[in-house]
């Protein structure tokens, strides 16, 4: 008999309205997505766990420089890249994250290590940067993380007379959710954050709750947006809780969760899926890099809002 599973990913919400991006543009997101479709489906058509395919679908996208994490994450108001990412197991509760890390090639994965081989649920900055070595995770240097149309992103951002930040929209923050034949859910999120942001700043995604989250008795659910919306509603904790206490369906939880954060003036979205295979996504933005793929349905991506 066909195991059942299901696998979401997104590559981040934002402006992207038809005709705002070039052919090229679009081309490359389709072909990041479907390539981390593959891989995490690979995983989960051959009976391997949720963890496991969430991972391997964020690496690809980490990897991938158009994507806002990992290679071509954005860049801080002084010009630095610090990245944050999260996992969590929906059967354990077990999660790691990591905040403000420098040198690690995937910091999923380093938020992986840091779930299986520390105590800990969250490290940050230099403390991480050192975990990850000592874990033996494979290390990259600055030229590695950086690309020229981030720092034209943050050159523009910064020439700006409002100051501000992000007001373009375009986020690219990457994450994926599964459930694999076992039932079992798990989420994973990963960021270069917020073009601009302020030296230290930590967003909603490698916040358990807020950006990340896994329950089997739920749901699981990767976030994208304005972070410091979704840590204040914490997004994704919410969702899974209408889910299990209230008896929501996971579409009703995500819209009504999207909808208020719109109307607190938060931009975003949330990819979703449920131990029962169920899997979707809601957004308050013009587009959102997505894609699903399941046992019975070959991968499927799309970014603008009417598609
Ligand atoms: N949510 C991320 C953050 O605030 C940004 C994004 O989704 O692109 O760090």
């Amino acid at each position: 008999m066909t195991q059942r599973w299901t696998l979401v990913i997104h590559g981040g919400s934002g402006s992207m309205a038809r005709g705002r991006l070039s052919a090229d543009e679009d081309a490359a997101g389709r072909a990041g997505l479907h390539a981390a479709l593959v891989a995490g489906g690979a995983i989960l058509s051959a009976g391997g766990g949720a963890i496991d395919a969430v991972e391997a679908a964020v690496r690809v996208l980490e990897d991938d420089p158009h994507f806002n994490a990992g290679r071509g994450s954005v860049y801080t108001a002084d010009g630095a890249i610090e990245c944050d990412a999260a996992i969590m197991a929906g059967d354990t509760l077990a999660a790691g994250a990591v905040a403000g890390v420098t040198a690690t090639r995937n910091p999923v994965s380093l938020a992986r290590a840091v779930m299986e081989r520390s105590p800990h649920v969250l490290l940050s900055a230099a403390g991480a940067d050192a975990f990850s070595r000592d874990q033996g995770l494979e290390q990259a240097p600055p030229d590695w993380f950086a690309t020229a149309e981030r720092r034209r992103q943050l050159d523009e951002m910064l020439a700006r007379p409002d100051g501000g930040f992000d007001q373009g929209m375009k986020y690219g923050t990457v994450g994926a959710v599964a459930v694999d034949g076992a039932g079992h859910v798990a989420a994973a999120t990963s960021t270069g954050g917020l073009t601009a942001k302020r030296w230290g700043r930590i967003g909603d995604s490698p916040l358990i709750g807020a950006g990340t989250y896994a329950d089997d008795r739920a749901a699981a659910i990767s976030c994208t947006g304005s972070g410091e919306y979704f840590i204040r509603l914490g997004v994704a904790h919410e969702i899974c809780a209408r889910v299990r206490l209230a008896g929501e369906t996971i579409e009703d939880a995500a819209d009504a969760l999207i909808a208020e954060l719109g109307d607190r003036g938060g931009r975003g979205g949330v990819i979703v899926v449920a131990p029962d295979g169920s899997g979707g996504w809601a957004f308050n933005t013009p587009g959102m890099y997505r894609g699903m793929m399941s046992h019975d349905a070959a991968p499927e991506v799309a970014i603008y809002g009417d598609e």
